[in-house]
């Protein structure tokens, strides 16, 4: 590894810094702070926390901290009801709508408590009968539309889990409901939840799981559609600029929705009990007391969701590091602040993970380091309402961004439990390896890379491939802010997290409470986490030669082009087969150039404790076309129907949301069965694949119309 130039303090020496400052005490403490009152988009609680953020950066020694404000659309709930109102009298009931309070969780009995509500939910009073849909996705629904069921003017109940939330209402919706209602299963995230498990399979508080009238509140936009405010698509959500009206979105919904707890939900399954076909075995949940029937219902339910839409401000807190040698190349390092409520977990745990490592980045600037790059950090907003702070940002800040963007790192849940994952652009995939080979995993002593493979491959039947593979890397989807990033701009992103037994997600119980009892009661994963994120944040900005490898991001457009033949279409796809083979030869040949750079520059460092101007302006000109290469994968056009995402190979799945889609253009013609659309997809995504060849060879701009 090359240390950058311009800095009194030597590569080990920073390294030693951020792998010793990070104290499990003081991440204690921010999270305390974080989750010692609800703090929800847009509220007073959630600016007063902004400034705090911004003010601790500052006293961290980061002087260059800001709020950049915006005013996106975002909604509050006024009324809301659930009930079955005719029908027989024995299954009359009224919803309680409310999550209980537990003594031993002093949070959670805060009289203040965020009502359980779907961002971005429609307005609307609705009646009708009850269908139980599974999880809500497409295909749920269309199974049960070709077995004949109608169902115009019913209310679809569908359980939490498979696909995103807002895909449920968005499918509902197509399918002529007027209303969707969402549930948490016990079987789903409950205690009955059959993952692997040290903790009790029991309801918090008693077990990390969900409890009967827990909630989980969440955004029902329809992310794989847009990212960011509903109303300025593609431009930043600015005070005074022109907004589409509420109706001509295409990204939320039309029908009203509510989140319910399966103790709400119970009796509206044992209403439908009897009525329509019984659901198969995989359809059916954990209440053993009713058997899951598809319905229609005969009692009608009624559905109120009366919330107040208003346009906004909401503040993200930005902090910049200056680098040196290369100061207009940025690595942003990004998290959202907001919670649905007090949010221990999602995202407190990644908030007070990001001030230790502001603290620690501080503490590096006080010893005379500086980076070769400039680092930002980047606290957002509103991103459970939709990513709202960091794509807005991105959107104002596009063309700089652009330019100077080398990789976006974001954390979001940093810890939920033991069990490392990542995802990430491949080229970030070598550097993702080496530090969690740096890092120490708390309970074991282990590396975290030698408990992360084996966690990934438990159950495996094959130990030998097992020893031989390397953990996976997951495909960025949707459902945090690096979307706007990688989807949008073409920067290479990566996301981080410690994952384990989460069944509070987005309710009045993920809170500190919890985080002590069950997800990470020393902190130590906590400052497992910061250790990562700085080693990676330090190679990434103070390695001479940045360390991004195109070669293993065309080894995996190699294998999502024959993934494409796998389809179940009787079709080859030559035109994009040879311009991935095409890029994986410049990129393979392009890297040899660069280690050999890597080796020149060492010599030169050891040998004369500097580089030359010429050697300075060839590691910058082979850095910029690391840094961009990416952006070649950018098709100006977007995505048929989501045109606001613009990456030729990476989408959130257009029905799915969280996971993401390789070649999505391409996918989602093929499931059109539309022949000519294929091909026009196809031509286009070999263009742009050869595009990113031609960023590394440094011919871009000629080929640029
Ligand atoms: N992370 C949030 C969620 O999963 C927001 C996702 C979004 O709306 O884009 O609910
Ligand atoms: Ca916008
Ligand atoms: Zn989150
Ligand atoms: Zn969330």
């Amino acid at each position: 590894w090359l240390r950058g130039s311009g800095s009194s303090v030597s590569f080990n020496d920073a390294r030693g810094v951020i792998i010793n400052t990070p104290s499990n005490d003081s991440i204690r403490d921010y999270l305390y702070h974080y989750t010692s009152e609800a703090h929800l988009a847009g509220t007073p609680s959630d600016k007063a926390q902004a400034e705090w953020t911004r003010d601790k950066f500052i006293e961290f020694g980061i002087s260059d901290t800001k709020i950049e404000t915006y005013w996106p659309l975002l909604n509050y709930p006024k009324y809301r009801r659930v009930a079955i109102v005719s029908g027989p009298e024995k299954f009359r009931y009224e919803a309680k709508l409310r999550e209980d309070h537990i003594d031993e969780d002093k949070t959670s009995k805060g009289q203040d408590d965020v009502p359980t509500f779907h961002g971005y939910s429609a307005a609307g009073n609705v009646t009708g009968p009850i269908v139980y849909v599974n999880y809500g996705r497409l295909s749920d629904f269309q199974e049960l539309a070709d077995a004949g069921v109608d169902f115009t003017g019913t209310i679809a109940l569908v359980r939490y889990g498979g696909v995103f939330r807002g895909l449920k209402v968005k499918a509902a919706q197509d399918f002529g409901c007027v209303g969707t209602l969402i549930y948490s299963d016990p079987i789903d995230d409950g205690p009955l939840n059959k993952d692997e498990t040290s903790n009790p399979a029991e309801s918090y508080p008693d077990g990390p799981w969900r409890s009967p009238s827990s909630v989980q509140r969440g955004s029902v936009q329809f992310l794989s559609l847009l990212a960011g405010d509903p109303l300025t698509p593609g431009y930043a959500a600015k005070e005074n600029v022109t907004r589409l009206p509420i109706n001509e979105t295409i990204s939320i919904p039309k029908i009203p929705s509510l989140p319910i707890s399966w103790e709400d939900a119970l009796p509206l399954l044992k209403a439908l009990d009897g009525h329509g076909p019984k659901s198969k075995a995989d359809w059916r949940g954990g209440l053993t007391e009713v058997g899951y029937y598809v319905g229609p219902s005969e009692v009608e339910v009624n559905l109120v969701n009366d919330i107040e839409n208003k346009i906004t401000p909401i503040w993200n807190v930005i902090g910049k590091i200056e680098g040196t040698a290369e100061k207009d190349r940025a690595i942003i390092l990004g998290n959202h602040r907001d919670a649905w409520v007090f949010g221990a977990v999602d995202p407190s745990s990644g908030s007070s993970a990001m001030l230790e490592l502001a603290r620690t980045f501080g503490v590096l600037l006080k010893k005379g380091w500086r980076p070769r790059r400039s680092i930002i950090f980047a606290s957002w907003d509103a991103e459970e309402y939709g990513l709202v702070g960091s794509t807005e940002w991105v959107e104002d800040h596009a063309e700089w961004l652009s330019k100077e963007g080398v990789v976006y790192i974001n954390v979001d849940t940093a810890v939920s439990g033991p069990h490392f994952s990542a995802a990430a652009s491949p080229s970030l995939n070598q550097l993702v390896y080496d530090i969690a080979g740096q890092v120490i995993d708390p309970k074991t002593n282990n590396t975290i890379y030698e408990e992360w493979s084996h966690s990934t491959f438990v159950g495996g039947e094959d130990m030998a491939m097992a020893e031989a593979s390397k953990p996976q890397i997951g495909v960025l989807g949707s459902g945090s802010d690096f979307v706007g990033f990688l989807d949008y701009l073409g920067i290479s992103s990566v996301n981080l997290a410690f994952g384990g037994d989460y069944g509070v997600y987005h309710s009045n119980y993920d809170s500190f409470h919890w985080m002590e009892k069950f997800g990470d009661p020393e902190f130590n994963y906590h400052r497992a986490l910061v250790q990562i994120w700085g080693l990676m944040a330090l190679h990434l900005a103070d390695d001479i030669v940045l360390p991004l490898s195109p070669a293993d991001y065309a080894v995996e457009i190699q294998g999502y082009v024959k993934a494409l033949n796998n389809y179940g279409f009787p079709l080859t796809f030559d035109k994009l087969e040879s311009a991935a083979s095409v890029l994986q030869q410049i990129s393979t040949d392009f890297e040899a150039r660069v280690n050999k750079l890597r080796q020149k520059v060492n010599d030169k460092l050891e040998s004369k404790g500097s580089l030359s101007s010429k050697m300075e302006k060839r590691v910058k000109k082979m850095n910029d076309r690391l840094a961009k290469f990416e952006r070649g994968l950018l098709d100006p056009q977007g995505i048929k129907g989501r045109t606001w995402f613009k990456h030729t190979v990476y989408a959130p799945g257009l029905w799915t949301g969280y996971s993401g889609q390789t070649f999505p253009s391409i996918a989602e013609a093929i499931d059109a069965g539309d022949l000519s659309l294929i091909e026009e997809t196809e031509t286009r995504a070999a263009k742009y694949v050869n595009e990113a060849g031609r960023w590394l060879e440094g011919t871009y701009d000629e080929v640029r119309d």
